[in-house]
This record gives C-alpha cells, structure tokens and sequence, in this order.
C-alpha cells in the first residue's frame, strides 16, 4: 500500500527516524530525509539500497518558514506527500528547580512547535489530496511525566493533544493522525543516561529491556498502513506504562 508513496520523516540522520526511513523504503515508499545538523548520508545510502527514490533536505523544524520550504521541496520533488513522520526531537533534561527558560523553550520549540509546523504545512497538500497519514512520536513521559523532564514531558503531552485535535479535523477528508509513545528505546538519546538511571528504568519495564529503534518503525508503518485507525496514541515500551 506504500509503494511509490511520498513519506517525509523528520531528524532521520540517525536514531529512531532513520530506522523510520529504511522500514518505509522496505515498503517501497519514496523517502524524504530530514535534518538539522547529522549529515543525512548513511540514512540516504540505506534508503537508496531498497531502490527508492531519497531526498536530503536539510531544514530545523523549529522554524515555521524552514518547516514550510522543506514539506514545499518535497511536494515538488515527487508530486504529493503521503505520510508525514514527526520524528525530531530532543531533550535539555534537569530538575525543574535548574531549568532555565532556555531549556524549556528549546525542547518545546523543537519537540511540540515542529510538530505543529510540519503538520500545518503538510496537511494543506493532504487535504488536496483528500489522504494522507501523520504520525507523531510522543513519549510515554508525555503520559506519566518524568523527573528531570518537565519541558520534555509537557512538549510530548501537548503533541498527544495536537494529535487528538489533528485527528479530529482531518478525518472528514481521510487523513488519519496517530501518535507513537515509545519508552526507553536504544538510540543516542538514551546512550547519555547514567547505568544507574538505566538500570532504574530497565527494573520498571516489565519486559526487561530496551526497545529497537526498527520496532518503532514497524509501528509507524503499521499506522501509515491503517486506514481506520485515528487519534489514538499507541505506547511502545514493553509494559512500561499500561491502562
Ligand atoms: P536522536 O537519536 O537524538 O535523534 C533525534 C534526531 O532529531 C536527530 O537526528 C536530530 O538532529 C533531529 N532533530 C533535533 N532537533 C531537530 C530540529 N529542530 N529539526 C530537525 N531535526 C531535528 O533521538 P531518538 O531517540 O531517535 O528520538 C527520536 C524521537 O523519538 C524524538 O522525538 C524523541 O523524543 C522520541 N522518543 C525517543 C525515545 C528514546 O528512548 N530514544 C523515547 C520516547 C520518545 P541533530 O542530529 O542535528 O541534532
């Protein structure tokens, strides 16, 4: 169902966007790589390997103009854009008490308003099209909170409630909009925790161990290809949170 498909996935120089990528390029979907400042290349040479058509474009998603130029680029490249993955993120962890206006701006900017920008600009064309799928990755810190995390948490809460509303607009002209709430998944992001913290969260997980970055992807493409799936945010964290 994705063959020769337009998917954009933002920050997918590496981590969880680039297994996103590859496992759309397995589907036969043409991909478009974002990025801010990870050269793209190894993601574009795995995306390439499938024999689908890769497209660099570096943007920062934070930025409404650069968001606009970048989903533009892609249009006009091949013609329609089919599934948007909100993928970038980051994260300026420390306790509330430490945090500086700084912090808390940055990661809402890049992980709530990038999202924001992305699907305001991408469901313009999707709407056209009368299709389209979005996926926005959340966390399950978004759901329960976290200590050392409350602009991270509240950045991937309101992406839960922008998913919701999205959903809820788009969905009389067939464009479905899901979220994923991975838990504690093996990229970069996590490779900077202490042991100690590691091991306090591998103790919560009933499963007893780190999520693949490519198990994330599998659910993305599992959304993509869902039709009447919507507004739900699904968790990915072996048990981590349940209800
Ligand atoms: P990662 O390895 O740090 O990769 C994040 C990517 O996002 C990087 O390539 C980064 O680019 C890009 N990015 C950051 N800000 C950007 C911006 N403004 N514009 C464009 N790209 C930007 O992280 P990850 O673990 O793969 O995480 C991917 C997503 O999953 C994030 O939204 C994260 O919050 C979410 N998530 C991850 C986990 C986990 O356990 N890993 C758990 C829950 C949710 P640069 O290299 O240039 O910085």
């Amino acid at each position: 169902m994705l063959k020769d498909k337009t998917v954009i996935v933002t920050g997918a120089a590496k981590g969880i966007g680039r297994a996103v990528a590859v496992a759309f390029a397995k589907e036969g979907a043409n991909v478009v790589v974002n990025y801010r400042s990870t050269p793209p290349d190894e993601t574009v040479a795995l995306v390439e390997a499938e024999g689908v058509k890769c497209l660099a474009i570096q943007a920062d998603v934070s930025n409404f103009e650069q968001a606009e130029a970048l989903v533009q680029k892609a249009k006009e490249e091949f013609g329609s854009v089919d599934v948007l993955v909100n993928n970038a993120g980051i994260t300026r962890d420390t306790l509330l008490m430490r945090m500086s206006e700084e912090d808390f701006d940055a990661v809402i900017n890049t992980n709530l308003k990038g999202c924001f920008n992305m699907v305001k600009h991408t469901s313009k064309i999707m709407l056209k099209q009368k299709s389209g799928s979005i996926i926005n990755m959340s966390s399950v810190v978004g759901i329960s909170g976290n200590v050392g995390q409350a602009n991270y948490a509240a950045a991937k809460a309101g992406v839960i409630g922008l998913t919701h509303s999205a959903a809820k607009e788009l969905a009389s002209r067939g464009i479905t909009c899901n979220a994923i709430a991975p838990g504690f998944i093996e990229t970069d992001m996590t490779a900077v925790l202490s042991d100690k913290v590691k091991e306090g969260i591998l103790n919560a997980i009933p499963l007893k161990r780190m999520g693949g970055a490519e198990e994330v992807a599998d659910l993305a493409v599992f959304l993509a290809n869902a039709k009447y799936i919507t507004g739900q945010v699904i968790a990915i964290d072996g048990g981590m949170i349940m209800g």
